[in-house]
């Protein structure tokens, strides 16, 4: 069964969900080896399974997505002014393939440390603190936002917080590879039996800070209240 995942914290600055969607987990080396996470990181570093991530990606957004985007852009790596290689040539397949203009409006201005490389989320927020820039004007604009991976959201806060508050875009959605597998309890599955679309599971599905044995099965959620 081909599943996606949805993490939509909420910003505090908004109220409103942080949207990231992806593909999977992502469980580090020294936690133990687990195929997804051996597969993206092939990808990221050599490039492999392109194809894979191609295929799915196309899948979650024709599937899932109900919201016109104005643009496509990457997120750039820690390294200031710097992209992952095989991250931007997914990027440009993606955006061949769903027909959606590519434009590389968010940088990194300094170095950071790799989020996943630190511990707390305290050291997370703080690392990536004033660490992009946007280059043009985005006023109004909805943007999707593709990144490798997803540990804790707080690059994905700082970026919404950036794109959203500062520079006045409509909206700000995320699309990873992977998202940090220690909260992954409190991630919402996306499977084949729950249609809702982009819009839908940001407005409704917040992570609700409640193991998902205790909360209300997806399934059973209304496909909408009106
Ligand atoms: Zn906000």
């Amino acid at each position: 069964m081909e599943y996606f995942y949805y993490r939509g914290e909420k910003c505090k600055e908004c109220n409103n969900a942080v949207p990231i969607f992806a593909l999977g987990h992502h469980k580090p080396l020294e936690e133990g080896e687990e195929q997804f996470s051996k597969v993206c990181m092939g990808f990221y570093k050599h490039g492999y399974s392109l194809q894979y991530f191609l295929k799915r990606l196309v899948q979650l957004y024709k599937e899932r997505n109900d919201i016109q985007f104005d643009m496509i852009c990457l997120c750039p790596s820690s390294k200031k002014d710097s992209f992952n290689e095989n991250m931007k040539k997914l990027t440009e397949e993606f955006y061949k393939t769903v027909q959606l203009p590519y434009k590389q409006v968010l940088h990194r201005t300094k170095d950071t440390d790799k989020q996943h490389e630190l511990k707390k989320k305290e050291e997370r927020i703080e690392n990536v603190k004033d660490s992009f820039s946007v280059s043009e004007d985005i006023t109004g604009k909805n943007i999707l936002v593709i990144d490798n991976l997803s540990t804790s959201g707080s690059t994905a806060q700082e970026i919404h917080r950036l794109i959203v508050h500062k520079h006045n875009a409509k909206s700000c959605v995320f699309v990873c590879l992977s998202l940090g597998y220690k909260a992954k309890d409190l991630d919402f599955d996306l499977n084949p039996a729950f249609s809702g679309k982009f819009s839908y599971i940001i407005e409704k599905l917040h992570w609700p800070k409640v193991p998902k044995s205790k909360r209300i099965k997806i399934e059973d959620l209304p496909e909408s209240e009106e």
